[in-house]
């Protein structure tokens, strides 16, 4: 058997490009991933989704899945481990078994990125997290930290503020990325402290968190303290040398940012933040034709993993159509050499 297009991932692109694959009338299959889904599984409420006034990301994603499964998508609950473009059929390997796909979406999106510190690994799941949603249960009446400037920090710091009396939200310079609406929502928590200019150099503890290991620079007049030592006390830490404090915490969650997925695609050309990169091209009255093409002729791309800008759950779906869109006019342009 041969699939007119393989689907790796299962996010609101890759559901998204198989739902529009069968409705243009190809044969998909989606390689789903052991957990599938994507990022809005680690998601509660979603409330800027056209078509629902609120629904959580997990309810969200499994209507997008049932929708493709009654439109009769083949899927698979594994990890892609290989794809291989050297020929048509494209060979999509998940452990032993091959798929063969005419064409290829690649639609992985991104995973956590993590602060990259020296006791990181060694703590995660004992303290360390960076999903709210998942672990808020472990840290009821808990104080935690959440490190992060953007709107997922805004997002993790509400959820953890639900059980915790006690939030920092660390955030490395004193102008936040994330929405107004979202800081303004967490600034108004009354459980919830704002620390700025102020970056983790190590998380603590032999088995679980005990704390953070903290550098703050310039003090930030929104701080309104007038001196380290003052800042420290304020949050009930404990000053090392210089600029560096301990700020005790029994969990923190890191919601700094995302990284795509791509390393089993070493064929494909990324940019300088690890994104696909996506080559648009017109036709010659100047129309756009293609939008999700890859550097490799029949291997398109939707979702986070190409759009390091916009990165909600609306523009992935919005990709993947597109993408579906692309494999089936690039079907009917060359099918014949298939
Ligand atoms: P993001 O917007 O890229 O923000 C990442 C934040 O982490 C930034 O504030 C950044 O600081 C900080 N950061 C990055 N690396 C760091 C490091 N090594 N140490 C300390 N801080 C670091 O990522 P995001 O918040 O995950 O959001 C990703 C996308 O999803 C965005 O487009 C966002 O709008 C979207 N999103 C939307 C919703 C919603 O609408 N409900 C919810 C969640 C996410 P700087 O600001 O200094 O760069």
């Amino acid at each position: 058997m041969i699939y007119d297009v393989i689907i790796i991932g299962s996010g609101p692109s890759g559901l998204t490009a198989g739902i529009y694959s069968t409705r243009l009338g190809l044969h998909p299959l989606i390689i789903a991933g052991q957990t599938w889904g994507g990022q809005l599984m680690l998601t509660t409420d979603v409330e800027n989704y056209p078509g629902y006034r609120k629904i959580t990301g997990p309810e969200l994603m499994q209507k997008m899945r049932d929708q493709a499964e009654g439109l009769g998508v083949e899927i698979v609950d594994a990890d892609c481990t290989r794809l291989e473009t050297k020929e048509r059929p494209f060979h999509v390997a998940v452990g032993d078994k091959i798929f063969e796909g005419k064409t290829v979406i690649v639609a992985t999106g991104a995973d956590t990125r993590w602060l990259d510190v020296p006791n990181e690994g060694k703590l995660r799941g004992r303290g360390v997290s960076s999903c709210a949603p998942c672990d808020a249960f472990f840290f009821r009446g808990k104080p935690v930290a959440v490190v992060g400037g953007g709107d997922s920090a805004m997002e993790e710091t509400q959820v953890i503020a639900k059980v915790s009396p006690d939030v920092v939200l660390i955030h490395r310079r004193d102008e936040f990325r994330a929405q107004p609406a979202m800081v303004a929502k967490v600034s108004a928590l009354p459980q919830v402290k704002l620390l700025y200019n102020t970056r983790v150099v190590d998380v603590l503890g032999d088995t679980v968190l005990t704390g953070l290991l903290l550098e703050t620079g310039t003090l930030s007049p929104k701080q309104q303290v007038g001196s380290l030592p003052e800042l420290v006390a304020k949050f009930g830490g404990e000053q090392k040398s210089g600029t560096q404090w301990i700020l005790p915490r029994s969990g923190v969650f890191v919601a700094i940012g995302l990284i795509p997925n791509t390393d089993r695609f070493p064929g494909l050309t990324l940019d300088a933040h690890g994104n696909i990169v996506r080559y648009e091209e017109k036709d010659g009255q100047g129309m756009l034709s293609y939008f999700t093409k890859t550097n490799i002729p029949g291997v398109f791309t939707a979702g986070d993993v190409h759009d390091g800008r916009y990165k909600q759950a609306i523009t992935a779906a919005a990709f993947g159509c597109m993408a579906a869109l692309d494999v089936a006019r690039w079907l009917s342009e060359t099918d014949t050499h298939t």
